[in-house]
């Protein structure tokens, strides 16, 4: 039987981010919301938590090259959950490779994981990694691409533009998907990366958001942008008509779990301030209780199922085991229980949800992305039932 209880590692890695969510992370919240910034001081802080995560549970780096169960998958799972339970904005803040992590280390080369995460890791002051695939036509329709990437000699020029990228005007090391067929839809597409710095990259239009506020969105353009031939994602490798799209979906395969659970930590935050709202605000509103009681039991049912998809999904992609399927069930399932979670909080406070005075109005805000970014819950709902019928193309 497969188990997904936290081994001692694992579980002091969730206490550890628990407390730094406690004492760090949720004071600064609504300051962060309503200045739609993060502090300095205080992104070295979240690099500093970064560093004494990876020493109780080593992830990326101690992973690359080897064969054996990786360790990435739960780490995220477990860590996003407790990190955005604390404040799902600022920890999009938290010096890192972030999404260039699952891409580079499910496709990249030994070789590339060394190179670019060491540009993440060992350079200096805090530094970033982010992933750009959508673009204004092509964001669930990807084989809508336009971005180009033309080999010359030995180097790859990159024309298009790229839009709501996560930490992209900030980022040292950008994932990038492009065409090297335009005539080919999905098998055309590329991933590779772009070093902070190149020229012909330039940061377009800064997004103002619902939510996450303090999370920077950012329109990235390519104009002849040139890049050495040896940042295609996946080495020469990469350039066989059948690697195509394969290296995007991979890199989703292996996030997904990761932002589920982050969506998770949402819901948890908004279900945990309402049971201590409910404890002490129930005798002042008795004919609320049967209808506080079923939300409350729906909410812990639907939050631990989704926990649990999530966790299954990150221990396959940790053993090596297919997991597109349940990777999709895992980010279909957790966005949904999270956004129900904080529905049911602020009707369950009533008007004092909806107010400033507490944070539930704000992981209402923050919760929805989680269903739009790294594919829509719809297209996961489109994937699991491709998979189903077996016709995954
Ligand atoms: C705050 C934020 C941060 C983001 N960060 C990043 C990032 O770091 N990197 C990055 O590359 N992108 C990022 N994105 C973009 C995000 O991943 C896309 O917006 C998302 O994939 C949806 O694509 P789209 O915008 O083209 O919408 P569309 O694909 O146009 O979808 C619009 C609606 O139609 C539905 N729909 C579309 N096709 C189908 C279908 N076949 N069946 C059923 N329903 C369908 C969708 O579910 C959606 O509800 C971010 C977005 C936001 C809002």
């Amino acid at each position: 039987m497969i188990d997904f209880a936290l081994d001692d590692r694992m579980e002091a890695l969730r206490e550890f981010l628990h407390g730094f969510a406690v004492d760090e992370l949720r004071p600064r919240a609504r300051a962060a919301d309503v200045s739609g910034t993060v502090e300095p001081e205080v992104i070295a802080r979240l690099g500093e938590m970064a560093g004494d995560r990876a020493a109780i549970v080593p992830s990326l780096r101690s992973d690359e090259g080897h064969d054996g169960p990786r360790s990435d998958g739960m780490v995220a799972v477990v860590g996003g959950e407790e990190l955005a339970w604390g404040d799902a904005a600022m920890i999009l803040n938290i010096p890192g490779p972030g999404l260039v992590g699952p891409s580079i280390s499910s496709a990249g080369t030994p070789d590339q994981q060394r190179r670019f995460l060491a540009e993440i890791f060992d350079g200096a002051g805090p530094r970033f990694g982010a992933l750009a695939v959508t673009e204004a036509q092509a964001g669930s329709d990807v084989s809508n691409l336009r971005t180009t990437a033309v080999r010359d000699g030995d180097e790859w020029v990159l024309n298009g533009t790229k839009v709501f990228c996560t930490n992209g005007a900030r980022a040292d090391v950008l994932v990038v998907n492009a065409t090297i067929d335009p005539g080919a839809g999905r098998s055309g597409q590329r991933l590779f990366v772009v070093l902070k710095g190149t020229p012909g990259m330039a940061v377009g239009r800064i997004e103002r958001k619902l939510g996450l506020t303090a999370s920077e969105t950012a329109e990235l353009v390519f104009d002849g942008c040139r890049i050495p031939f040896d940042h295609i994602v996946g080495g020469e490798e990469a350039l066989r008509p059948a690697s195509g799209f394969k290296a995007t979906l991979r890199a989703f395969d292996a996030s997904r779990p990761g932002v589920a659970a982050m969506a998770i930590g949402i819901g948890r935050a908004a279900f945990d301030y309402v049971t201590e709202w409910s404890r002490t605000e129930i005798p002042r509103h008795a004919r609320r209780r049967p209808f506080v009681e079923a939300r409350l039991a729906a909410t812990e049912r639907d939050l631990a199922a989704a926990r649990g998809l999530a966790r299954r999904a990150a221990w396959m992609a940790d053993n090596r085991i297919p997991n597109s399927k349940e990777a999709s069930m895992a980010k279909a399932s957790g966005p949904r229980a999270a956004l129900r979670a904080c529905v049911s909080a602020i009707e369950i406070m009533g008007p004092e949800g909806y107010s400033r005075e507490h944070l539930v109005e704000k992981w209402f805000r923050d919760i929805k992305v989680y269903d739009i970014f790294e594919g829509t819950g719809q297209i996961q709902r489109v994937v699991i039932g491709r998979h189903i019928l077996g016709r995954l193309d």
